[in-house]
């Protein structure tokens, strides 16, 4: 049963072939058996999770079918869950149980979702290889003998619907947080337009970049997941009233005579990626070209700044989000001498290395000294950014690009800062710009682990964008479900 895909699934459970709760029960299984070893949960939900696939097939039994009725899913824990425990895998969060549901859960419950448990991350969401986890990393699936990494710092998510521990995930994506660790697993990450699916209740790292989005093993799993996600949430400010509908399989936007122009980034042809990555590439670039794919190339000037400017502004907005914890109201408190001692304590022993990193570099880049030469030059190459991306929107439909460099390394790997950081660059430009990126798998490289690559696309065009990951995925036809765990 777990080998189903989402879509799969749904159309078993709505023929009464399976039900909810046997559906379940597969997933519950395998998470006693393997969830450890992974580590892809912090905290697992089993009652709540049978609870709600009986709950899910007695509506199903009385006619009231919801759109993702008895679908098991895990929920990166970043998104607050009321009564469960949401720690953003922060030692200062350990303990916290929300009194209210994000918008993004919400919206998964009302589309009849079973909840099986919060997926491990990065810690408040910052890093790559989820490593920052006051909980451990996650484990990638995939040649599980050489424990890599299955990315960051969606890396619960990614790592749990790659084994089979959940039929689809939630994530979310400030600098590529989506799309390089479904990469590095062979999952589909989709990264919506800024402002489709709500932060409302979504443990705030940098809240002009923040973006949540599925995770899930197929392109149409991942539509149907952010048809689910997707809405307006009338508390945040920044929420878009666009939403996202697909019912159906994503249709083809290739073959038959249709006419889409692909844009290839120019700037990217410099950048050093693995042998693998570059001829995976160019062989999806063929096969789009011969489905009747105009390919055209584009440019986007600074788009190699955009690393610079995204470790400034996603720091700057981090230090002032992370300015609450402070052992007053909730989290973690360590008593002091006086007031400025307890919090001193309390931030000193409840937030790890790279989250302290973080806040020094964001307090840094804002102070009067540094405003003006560090944060407001950030934000112009963003913007130019943003409009280069527009310009090279009038040339074509839609742009691809590699989702990362190379393969999965080793979580034993010993990187710098600067080293995490530089393994953003094919993903940040698209937060600074707020456009919508899907990684699909690219294929297999030579040491048997998979690519992705991207899809990217104009602001809201996040169908077109699935649409043609869609055609990415089956030119692509890899089996990504690792036999390493599937066959244990
Ligand atoms: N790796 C990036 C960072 O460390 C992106 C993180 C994210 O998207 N949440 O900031």
């Amino acid at each position: 049963m777990i080998n189903l895909t989402l879509t799969e699934a749904l159309q078993k459970l709505n023929t009464r072939e399976i039900s909810a709760v046997e559906l379940t029960r597969a997933y519950l299984d395998r998470i006693e058996k393997y969830g450890a070893d992974l580590n892809c949960y912090i905290t697992t939900t089993p009652e709540r999770a049978l609870a709600d696939a009986t709950a899910s097939d007695a509506r199903r039994a009385a006619g009231n079918t919801l759109p993702l009725d008895g679908a098991p899913i895990a929920m990166k824990d970043l998104f607050a869950t009321r009564g469960v425990r949401t720690t953003a895998a922060s030692r200062m969060l350990e303990n916290f149980v929300p009194e209210y549901e994000s918008t993004v859960s919400q919206k998964l419950i009302d589309a009849g979702t079973v909840l099986l448990g919060k997926a491990n991350l990065d810690e408040f969401a910052m890093g790559t290889f989820s490593k920052t986890s006051y909980f451990g990393a996650p484990i990638n699936p995939w040649q599980l003998e050489k424990q890599l990494t299955a990315g960051g710092s969606s890396g619960g998510s990614t790592s749990a619907v790659a084994s089979g521990l959940a039929i689809a995930a939630t994530g979310t994506d400030t600098g590529g947080s989506i799309r390089f660790p479904a990469a590095i697993t062979g999952m589909v990450g989709m990264k919506p337009t800024y402002g489709l699916c709500s932060r409302w209740g979504c443990v705030a790292f940098a809240s002009s970049l923040d973006t949540p989005g599925p995770i899930t093993r197929t392109v149409d799993d991942a539509a149907l997941m952010l048809s689910a996600m997707a809405g307006h949430a009338p508390l945040d400010s920044t929420s878009s009233t666009n939403g996202f509908t697909c019912t159906a399989p994503l249709e083809p936007i290739l073959g038959d005579g249709k006419k889409l122009r692909i844009g290839v980034i120019r700037e990217f042809n410099d950048v050093k990626i693995s042998d693998d990555m570059k001829s995976l590439f160019e062989k999806r670039i063929t096969d789009l070209k011969s489905m009747g794919a105009e390919i055209v190339e584009i440019s986007i000037p600074n788009i190699l700044d955009a690393l610079a400017a995204y470790y400034i502004i996603a720091p700057a907005e981090a230090s002032s989000n992370l300015a609450r914890y402070d052992g007053m109201r909730y989290g973690l408190r360590v008593e002091g001498r006086d007031i400025y001692d307890t919090f001193k304590k309390s931030r000193a022993a409840g937030f790890g290395d790279e989250v302290q990193r973080r806040m020094v570099i964001g307090t840094a880049v804002l102070s009067s000294e540094s405003y003006d030469v560090y944060f407001m030059q950030a934000a112009r190459v963003r913007r130019m950014i943003a409009d280069s991306f527009t310009s090279a929107f009038e040339q074509c439909d839609l742009i691809v690009c590699p989702s990362s460099a190379g393969t999965a390394m080793p979580l034993a790997s010993d990187l710098k800062p600067l080293e995490y950081y530089a393994l953003d660059l094919f993903t940040v430009a698209m937060n600074l710009a707020g456009i919508p990126a899907c990684s699909v798998p690219a294929g297999l490289a030579t040491n048997g682990l998979p690519l992705g690559m991207q899809v990217v696309g104009r602001r809201f065009d996040d169908m077109r964008v699935l649409q043609l990951a869609k055609h990415i995925e089956s030119a692509a036809d890899i089996d990504n479900r690792p036999t390493t765990i599937m066959g244990k």
